[in-house]
């Protein structure tokens, strides 16, 4: 049997229905931007396998830093015990994250990342003696699938099979150009009418929905209204965060500090699952008592486990090299460009960019849908170019490792191009 063979007999895939789905391609090896299937057919991978990896796939550096730490202490239970390598990850996060931000919880991927976010919010207020339980989140949201997250999360592909089994969550529009206000008479409409915990949002950019982006200045509005509520604001950085938008962290961009973060995908630069979600000093003291109850009783098995720090520390310090920032600046310069060269074309209703990201959005007469027949045309022609793209309905986007070259990124384009022109 081949491996295609096999992985149908005994694998099931997430987002995929086997009845309809065509066999997943075996790679067989990585590296820099470059996967190879198993019948030695090279792809470039543009969208950073999920966009888990900024450095390029089967890094040495990472690597090496892995392979010390399994070789020193590959694992070790973080209740009752802590380690070096998770006390340095939280020293260099606590160094360039925003100031407010205090105290770093583990856990596994960004779906925890965010459930311990919703989690703690909830708690807080109960902690506190206060009734306010409804969750805001933006229309379109992706927050991650397990259910705190799916309940925050607006595709309604991914969470329509269990529409009222969720806690309550209430959405207001994104701030898109000419919607700002709509959003914040929202906002604050919401906090009026319910007993609100917790505002979660994607800061800048919306990735599932297709790198929806809007301008800081109206996330600072959404979370200063937040604040004179009481309300308190959770950024979800698992897709921004690690340099994606030009700045270490979309919050960055923005004057108004949140008072949780959450942090996945790139932490680890793409080696091995690992998620955190951070927290002021505030937040964290609402749990601060004699009381054990007043605890977060929230926990995984594998929390902190040093191997995923070590990948951590090493990614954070290929992050901060001149190299990789220049490699950031250089991407976003190109994408500028292709951006200017494509958004007049015929058949373009609008192409964005902000840091390495890029978008296209092809004109189509119907509304295609997330997995529509526009998305599985396209999708095949990049394939079957080489590039690894996945289109979200008629949206092409790109989200490449920094380290790919002018080269591979050219021909990105230039395969975007021809796709723009075949459909
Ligand atoms: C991917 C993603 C998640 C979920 O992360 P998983 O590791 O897939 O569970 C949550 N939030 C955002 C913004 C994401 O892009």
């Amino acid at each position: 049997m081949t491996l295609t063979e096999k992985d149908s007999q005994y694998l099931w895939h997430p987002y995929t229905q086997h009845k309809t789905a065509q066999a997943p391609i075996a790679i067989s090896r990585g590296e820099g931007a470059l996967l190879w299937d198993e019948n030695g057919k090279e792809y470039i991978d543009a969208i950073a396998s999920w966009w888990v990896n900024p450095f390029g796939h089967s890094n040495k550096f990472i690597a090496d830093a892995i392979y010390k730490q399994l070789t020193t202490l590959e694992h070790v239970l973080f209740g009752g015990f802590t380690h070096e390598p998770a006390i340095k990850v939280a020293e260099r996060l606590l160094e360039i994250l925003p100031e407010n931000q205090q105290k770093i919880f583990f856990s596994d991927n960004g779906s925890t990342a965010v459930e311990v976010a919703i989690k703690v919010a909830l708690q807080y207020f109960f902690n506190k003696n206060e009734k306010r339980t409804t969750i805001i989140a933006f229309e379109n949201a992706f927050h991650g699938d397990t259910f705190a997250a799916m309940a925050a999360s607006g595709i309604s592909f991914y969470t329509q099979a269990f529409q009222g089994m969720f806690i309550d969550v209430v959405r207001i529009p994104v701030p898109v150009k000419g919607k700002e206000q709509e959003s914040f008479e929202a906002l604050k409409n919401v906090i009026e009418n319910h007993h609100c915990a917790a505002f979660i949002f994607e800061p800048l950019v919306q990735g599932a929905a297709g790198m929806v982006m809007y301008e800081p200045e109206a996330l600072a509005t959404l979370i200063q209204i937040c604040k004179e509520h009481n309300v308190l604001a959770i950024a979800d950085e698992v897709m921004t965060g690690f340099g994606k938008t030009g700045k270490t962290f979309a919050m960055d961009y923005v004057s108004q500090d949140p008072d949780m973060i959450c942090l996945s995908k790139a932490l680890t630069g793409g080696t091995i699952p690992m998620a955190i979600t951070t927290f002021t000093q505030e937040v964290f003291d609402a749990f601060y008592d004699d009381d054990i109850n007043k605890a977060l009783f929230h926990g995984h098995t594998f929390t902190a486990n040093p191997t995923g720090c070590a990948a951590a520390l090493a990614s954070i310090d290929l992050l901060q090299t001149n190299e990789m920032q220049a490699n950031i600046e250089r991407i976003n310069k190109s994408h500028l460009s292709f951006q200017k060269k494509i958004e007049n074309h015929s058949k373009v209703s609008t192409a964005r960019t902000l840091g390495v990201i890029f978008a296209v959005e092809i004109k189509s007469d119907s509304d295609e849908s997330y997995y529509g027949s526009m998305r599985t045309k396209l999708y095949n022609f990049f394939i079957d170019k080489g590039v690894v793209l996945r289109p979200v309905g008629n949206i092409v986007y790109i989200l490449p490792p920094y380290i790919m070259t002018d080269e591979q990124l050219n021909k990105v384009y230039k395969t975007i191009e021809e796709a723009i022109d075949m459909v």
